[in-house]
């Protein structure tokens, strides 16, 4: 871990180097953010969106937080959602889950009262309504899949969320889709949902 006297030393040159190769580079970004993607993600360190889908600085608006979970009952969530589509107008929504989360882990194995149980018991009545299909996976596939659906149910309360219906009932671009990425190889790949309407996602869910 680098002190924070090299961690402003280097932050310094990434600035002169960004000015360099682009000197209209901070005039732009100073007036206003124009973001393409609203990213939902887990709070671990390994998945940063940035470097995941090589977009530049200032082309993700960003949502972390343990397990990349979209609680419909978290103002935080809610206020970024409406934020992102409300006022920046944001065309694409992923929400990107990861293989091996430790929230997902820990939603599996215990519940308790801390902090962290209470919010992974959204997780947990995943694992509920989904006990079935999981039960006859072994240890580590149960995880992987749960992690899945965990993506799932996430894109699907983002798609059921007042601000997303009303923006698609008013012909504004929302593009909803799951990704999940694999801290093995570094890759991304697509769970089989995109929602760009109302009608899409009602035909996926009904
Ligand atoms: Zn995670």
């Amino acid at each position: 871990m680098p002190t924070i006297k090299e961690m402003l030393a280097a932050n310094e040159q990434w600035a002169n180097d960004i000015k360099e190769a682009d000197p209209q580079y901070f005039i732009r970004a100073a007036k206003e953010q124009k973001p393409e993607l609203l990213w939902v993600g887990c709070a671990d360190s390994r998945v940063g969106p940035d470097q995941l889908i090589g977009l530049p600085m200032g082309s993700i608006f960003v949502h972390r937080n343990i397990g990349n979970i979209f609680a419909t009952n978290d103002l935080n969530c809610l206020a970024v959602l409406e934020y992102a589509i409300d006022e920046l107008r944001v065309p694409h929504i992923i929400v990107c889950g990861h293989y091996r989360c430790g929230g997902v882990q820990a939603a599996m194995t215990h519940s308790g009262i801390q902090p962290v149980d209470l919010w992974l018991d959204q997780i947990r009545f995943i694992y509920q309504r989904h006990k079935d299909e999981l039960g006859e996976l072994d240890k580590m596939a149960r995880w992987n899949r749960l992690a899945e659906l965990n993506v799932e149910a996430q894109v699907h309360n983002i798609c059921r969320n007042t601000v997303v219906r009303e923006a698609w009932k008013r012909g504004q671009e929302v593009n909803v889709l799951g990704l999940i990425y694999d801290i093995h190889d570094g890759r991304l790949k697509q769970l089989g949902l995109e929602f760009r309407s109302q009608a899409e996602w009602e035909a996926h869910y009904s």
